[in-house]
């Protein structure tokens, strides 16, 4: 695109709210343009988040399970070995058939893609960097700025993506760490300290408050989590803080704290991963200059249709409000579009899912009890543990449960929690119940395939206000 042929979107970001905008105001017909720094397309959930950590959860956990986990169902395995820089390979090799995939679906549906960085000039334009040497710009007459999140540094150490590493560097270490410490028991430092620790690290995880999970995950649920992840080796330290690390040539010490002040402590490690959460991106960006404005955490502030205070620029995705997870991103990237063509979009967003992708998983929908308590609401619990679920029992998996929560007087799904195998799959049905208000006797009274995993859902829902069959 050049200044003379005006766009009727510009989108700043190829991540999953930026590529999904972009798809969206193609198929819509509308002359679309997005511009995306990385040279590949598919920002941190595709390129260094969602997908390349996920690959190594599935595989760690299968090398987990034939070390530890087959002689019983009748599978001798001998020679077992790991070949980290194939597993490496295998998770290179998922990134880049879905990131070229997205290329193929902008071709696909008339998407121009310009590979550079992007800064305003003004209020409908952006200058470009272009990765191959050059410049450019192109003119919007509506603009969405989507340029995601970065890691938030830990003051004091020193990010190298080797011996101190965010996510980024945890999904491609080339050698197996003998002693990992891990600051921030939320989902990245869980699900990272599930890999490395399935391949033989010792790992050692520091969270500062009282229980791991990160905002959202429900108490009990996250209790159970940790009792699970402790027995697969991981050790905890909670309400402790870390106050200061020492990188030395070949070791690294890492100097705790009680949250509330007190017991010291040093931890020897080889390797520190950073993941106390993410904030927004905007390096660069010029958004000053136009007078569009952030909060004090570095969200870009925004009406209910994604609006900045000059209306023909949105935001959207992990740079503005609400939970940093590609799946709202991807909402948000349909319904800003929807709401340029139509006047009107929809993201509930009490209705998103969370999953932690751990062994167990942990998948969570709504709200949980201490959150209900808060608000004074009143609600039934309903419970059911996969100890009683035939299909678990048969797959010789039965740790975990669901836990539902509906309104006490008119049974009204407010929340459901589960920790088990599959948890990140079942989420979806409560995500959909929960979508149409659905009751737990409305889930209960519906017919779910035997034998199935999603039989303990749907007695957890009879649970609520009556008694489960099996347990
Ligand atoms: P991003 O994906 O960050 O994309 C923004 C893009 O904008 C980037 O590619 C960046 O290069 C580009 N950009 C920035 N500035 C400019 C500029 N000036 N010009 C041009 N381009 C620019 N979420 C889940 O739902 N499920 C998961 O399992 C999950 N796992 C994760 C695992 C890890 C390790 C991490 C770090 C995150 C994970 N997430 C997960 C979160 C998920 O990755 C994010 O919520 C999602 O990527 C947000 O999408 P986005 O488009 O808003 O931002
Ligand atoms: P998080 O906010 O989920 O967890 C950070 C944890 O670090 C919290 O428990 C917090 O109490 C703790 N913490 C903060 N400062 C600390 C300190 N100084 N010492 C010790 N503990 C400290 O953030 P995250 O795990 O880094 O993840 C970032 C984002 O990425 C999240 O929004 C998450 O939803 C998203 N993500 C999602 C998935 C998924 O959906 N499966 C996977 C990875 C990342």
């Amino acid at each position: 695109a050049t200044e003379a042929e005006e766009q009727d979107v510009v989108i700043i970001g190829g991540g999953v709210a930026g590529y999904v905008a972009a798809i969206k105001a193609g198929q819509a017909g509308l002359k679309v343009t997005c511009i995306e720094k990385r040279g590949i397309l598919g920002g941190t959930c595709l390129n260094v988040g969602c997908i390349p950590s996920k690959s190594l959860l599935n595989n760690s956990a299968l090398f987990h399970q034939i070390q530890h986990d087959t002689k019983n169902r009748g599978i001798e395995v001998e020679g077992l070995k790991l070949n980290l820089q194939q597993m490496m390979k295998a998770k290179d090799t998922s990134v880049a058939g879905l990131t070229k995939g997205i290329e193929f679906l902008f071709k696909k549906n008339n998407v121009n893609y310009i590979r550079g960085t992007g800064a305003f000039k003004d209020e409908h334009t952006i200058d470009v960097n272009l990765i191959d040497g050059g410049e450019t710009s192109v003119k919007g007459k509506n603009i969405i700025i989507a340029t995601g999140s970065e890691a938030t540094p830990f003051p004091g150490l020193t990010i190298d993506e080797k011996k101190v590493i965010t996510s980024t560097g945890a999904i491609a270490l080339t050698d197996l760490p003998k002693k990992m410490v891990v600051i921030g028991g939320g989902i990245i430092g869980l699900e990272m300290a599930s890999v490395w620790s399935r391949l033989g690290t010792e790992v050692t995880i520091v969270e500062f408050l009282g229980q791991i999970g990160g905002p959202g995950m429900d108490a009990e649920i996250s209790k159970m989590a940790q009792k699970l992840l402790t027995k697969q080796g991981m050790k905890f330290k909670l309400n402790t803080k870390v106050t200061s690390g020492e990188v030395n040539a070949d070791s690294l010490k890492i100097h705790v704290e009680a949250a509330k002040g007190g017991k010291e402590e040093a931890l020897d490690a080889d390797v520190v991963l950073v993941a106390i959460g993410r904030r927004p991106y905007s390096a660069g960006l010029g958004f000053e200059k136009i007078g569009i404005e952030t909060d004090d955490k570095g969200r870009f502030i925004i009406d209910h249709e994604y609006r900045t205070k000059i209306p023909h620029i949105r935001v959207i995705g992990d740079c503005t409000f609400g939970p940093m997870l590609a799946h709202k991103a991807e909402e948000e990237g349909v319904a800003a579009i929807e709401y340029i063509t139509k006047g009107s979009g929809h993201v509930n967003y009490g209705a998103i899912p969370s999953v932690m992708y751990t062994h167990p998983e942990v998948a969570w929908v709504g709200q949980n009890e201490a959150e209900l308590k808060a608000q004074d609401v009143k609600y039934k619990v309903g419970t059911f543990p996969f100890s009683a679920n035939s299909r678990a029992k048969t797959n010789l998996d039965t740790d975990g449960m669901v836990k539902f929560l509906s309104d006490a007087e008119t049974d009204r799904i407010l929340g459901v929690h589960i920790v088990g195998s599959n948890a990140g799959e079942m989420i979806g049905e409560a995500t959909l119940a929960l979508e149409y208000g659905a009751s737990s006797e409305d889930v209960a009274r519906t017919s779910h395939a035997h034998p199935t995993l999603s039989e303990a859902f749907k007695e957890a829902a009879m649970a609520t206000y009556d008694k489960a069959i099996h347990f």
